[in-house]
């Protein structure tokens, strides 16, 4: 271990009292405009200020990376790769306190936080290989003297636009292979959780990266809104919820801009008579109740298959009941609070909801207090049963620790009833048959799928998205369509003739 590993987060970089910006290169705080409060949900606390980015600072961030573009786009491969090297050794370095930073504003536990920067670091290890995957194709004489080759350049500027649930791990998604690619970036965080990237950038110019090259700007909906105003960003990834993704993709467009926009997820868990009952509930709580359900692929529909429904219900209502709610700092802890007072409640009205749209509230989670927090935004895991697609609480993305059962005769009804919801994110099979598996992953429209896997996450070198409602956009994100995203194709036909031609001129095609 690092000897830095072991100071105290107090000490960190990371902890401010008022947040600012990143822009070329330096932390900078705003003499004035408007600002927010960012939590501790643990003890559901202001514990800092976070400026909320107006139009000053917005150009001045993208001025600072439009003018940091020519140099570093110009770089060779090999050596701009050499800073994401030395990049991955500084985030080792300070893991467990960029972790801290991470729960400390989230909510989530260290373990899971931990998890989620060894998942943004492997983004940072697939970008050291952009040598190879920036090589374009060849073709010797594609006709007579003539040879042609493709090559993929950046595009300039480029836009992250990201959600609270993975504050380190979706920026990672985006700027590492943007950068690698010869990009320059603004990152525009979310407003609930944005000390750990802010020191993510910080850590980037320590390994030698050029001012300028990764910027971050924070705010809220009105400092996206004056982001995509400016014609000097070429490119915006989007990560959030559906709502604003198809906003955000729709104005992109409008204004000439490439983009990508992940949305929000219902994602189903389809549990067979035959499947292993123990693992499937073992993986149904780990999923749906894991950073308190706030997790894009988190598992918020049991699809229970005939008679797999009873034994189903009874077993994940027994772990429902015993998982250990408190802060995520804390040794032991399942599952830590909700980020926001104002979250809580939404999730809260949708158990309400739940209950007056008839479906059987199996665990209820909502007089969960925890000792010495009286005050931090808490809410025990739930459970609602006989719940049908016509409900909203099945319907709509809760984003919070409840997960429905929805009860169905077979496998057929199984798929067609995950076809049929609007979003189309992660959807799993757990079972022992390898013909059912095989039937439900050609068949489901879903963009990742699991058999006996509850969270099927794809690795940084395949790419991570959804389908329907869940994203809108052509390619996913990170892995090869990242790369695909981040940069533009240029076709070259080159012939270099001995003598100057001296025959008739041709227009032929
Ligand atoms: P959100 O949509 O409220 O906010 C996301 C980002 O957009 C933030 O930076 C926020 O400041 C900004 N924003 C919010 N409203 C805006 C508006 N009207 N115009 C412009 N910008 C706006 O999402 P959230 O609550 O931070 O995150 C949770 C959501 O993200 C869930 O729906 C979850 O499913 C989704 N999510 C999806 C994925 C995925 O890969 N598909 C991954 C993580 C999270």
């Amino acid at each position: 271990m690092h000897s830095s590993s072991r100071q105290p987060l107090e000490s960190y970089p990371g902890i401010r009292l008022r947040i600012g910006h990143y822009i070329g290169g330096k932390t900078m705080l705003q003499q004035e405009g408007r600002n927010g409060p960012v939590y501790d949900p643990s003890i559901g606390q202001q514990i800092a200020q976070l400026d909320f980015a107006g139009v000053p600072e917005v150009q001045a961030a993208v001025q600072s990376a439009a003018a940091a573009f020519p140099a570093w786009s110009e770089l060779p491969p090999p050596q701009r790769v050499r800073v994401l090297f030395r990049y991955r050794e500084l985030l080792l370095r300070d893991q467990s306190r960029l972790a801290g930073l991470i729960t400390r504003e989230h909510g989530k536990t260290l373990a899971d936080a931990g998890g989620e920067l060894q998942r943004g670091l492997e983004v940072v290890e697939f970008a050291c290989g952009i040598p190879h995957l920036l090589k374009g194709g060849y073709s010797d004489r594609v006709a007579s003297g003539v040879d042609s080759w493709s090559l993929r350049q950046p595009l300039g500027v480029c836009l992250g636009i990201t959600p609270f649930n993975f504050p380190a791990m979706v920026p990672m998604w985006m700027y590492p292979i943007a950068i690698a690619c010869g990009n320059t970036f603004v990152l525009k965080p979310s407003e609930k959780d944005p000390s750990c990237p802010l020191r993510l950038a910080e850590l980037f110019s320590e390994a030698g990266l050029p001012d300028g090259v990764l910027n971050v700007i924070n705010g809220d909906q009105r400092t996206v809104e004056y982001l995509l105003g400016d014609e000097r960003i070429a490119a915006v990834s989007f990560v959030g919820s559906t709502p604003v993704a198809e906003h955000i993709y729709a104005e992109a467009g409008r204004r000439g801009k490439r983009a990508q926009a992940l949305g929000g997820a219902k994602n189903h868990l389809v549990v067979m008579p035959d499947a292993d009952l123990a693992r499937a509930v073992d993986a149904l709580t780990g999923s749906a109740y894991g950073s308190a359900g706030e997790r894009c692929m988190a598992i918020s529909v049991a699809v229970a298959v005939g008679q797999a429904a009873d034994p189903l219900v009874k077993a994940l209502a027994v772990k429902a009941r015993s998982l250990h709610i408190g802060p995520g700092t804390q040794p032991g802890v399942d599952m830590g609070p909700l980020v926001t007072a104002s979250h809580r409640e939404r999730v809260l009205s949708y158990i309400d909801l739940g209950l007056k749209e008839g479906a059987q509230l199996v665990v209820d989670g909502r007089e969960c207090r925890v000792d010495g927090h009286a005050h931090g935004f808490y809410l025990g895991a739930c459970l609602f049963d006989r719940v049908t697609p016509a409900m909203r609480i099945y319907r709509e993305e809760i984003f919070g620790p409840v997960l429905v059962v929805v009860r169905v005769p077979d496998i057929d009804s199984a798929i067609a009833l995950v076809n049929q919801h609007a979003y189309g994110n992660g959807a799993v099979i757990f079972t022992t048959s390898g013909n059912t598996a095989n039937l439900f992953m050609r068949n489901v429209q879903a963009g990742m799928v699991g058999i006996n896997v509850p969270i099927p996450v794809p690795m940084a070198f395949h790419s991570f998205g959804g389908w329907k409602r869940s994203l809108f956009g052509p390619l996913h994100i990170h892995g090869t369509d990242g790369v695909r995203f981040y940069t533009r194709l240029k076709t070259v036909s080159q012939r270099w003739p001995e003598a100057s031609g001296q025959g008739p001129v041709s227009l032929g095609f």
